[in-house]
């Protein structure tokens, strides 16, 4: 593929942004500057440099966010700033976007990908993908709470109960509660809906992929083949 290709494709911005940027010497390859925006490279597990920072070649790009509170997900953020903003330009420019959302004030595990086969299945209601979160309540957790929450909920504007595919109490007022689905407030809602109330809300796994421990709020990192494998 030409040089100027692999930077569009990756998200380095137009067509004629990424020539300049190859004219004006700001791109190496194997460490030696390529000035000529024509010349071809297999893109097969090609890492390439733009101005000092190394990247790999990636036909789709699939990365997980741990998204701290006070950011929406979304690209015009209403009331806080962007998740986008957490991540390089070019991921944004290559058209990623976040595969299910969370709250501004939920923190924990966000997928983002530029696939929309990926992003669409996931997120389909039929895909009925388990997601499990730790939540913080304001009223000490009981046995009735939890059964509730096992067998049923109304929640408003719904005409059927929803039931937590698990609920667990981890301590007095922290409970572990994975669902299927992905409604708007879903958890808040199924735990207000119960008798208590959510006071903080943190996902920790999404299918069998869970929260690495070591990315730090506000860090993102790719996605390898075996956490790819886990998600499908
Ligand atoms: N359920 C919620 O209530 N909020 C989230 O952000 C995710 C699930």
């Amino acid at each position: 593929m030409d040089l100027e290709r692999i930077l569009f494709s990756q998200g380095f911005g137009s067509r004629r942004q990424c020539r300049a940027l190859i004219a004006e010497g700001r791109v190496a390859i194997g460490g030696s500057i390529q000035t000529d925006a024509d010349a071809d490279f297999p893109i097969d597990d090609l890492r390439f440099d733009v101005d000092g920072t190394t990247w790999r070649y990636r036909e789709r790009a699939y990365l997980m966010l741990n998204k701290p509170a006070g950011y929406e997900c979304s690209r015009e953020p209403q009331h806080h700033l962007s998740v986008f903003g957490l991540l390089p330009t070019q991921l944004a420019t290559r058209g990623v976007q976040c595969v299910g959302r969370l709250d501004e004030d939920t923190t924990g595990l966000l997928l983002l990908s530029d696939d929309g086969q990926f992003v669409h299945a996931f997120t389909s209601p039929k895909r009925k993908v388990p997601k499990t979160y730790l939540a913080t309540t304001r009223h000490p957790l009981d046995e009735r709470q939890l059964q509730a929450l096992r067998e049923g909920v109304l929640l408003h504007g719904e005409k059927t109960p929803i039931a937590a595919a698990a609920a667990a109490m981890r301590d007095e007022r922290q409970l572990e509660i994975t669902v299927n689905e992905g409604k708007y407030h879903q958890v808040k809602r199924m735990i207000a809906a119960a008798g208590n109330r959510c006071e903080a809300l943190h996902r920790e796994r999404i299918g069998g992929l869970a929260l690495p421990e070591t990315l730090a709020p506000g860090t993102w990192q790719w996605l390898g083949e075996a956490e790819l494998q886990a998600l499908r």
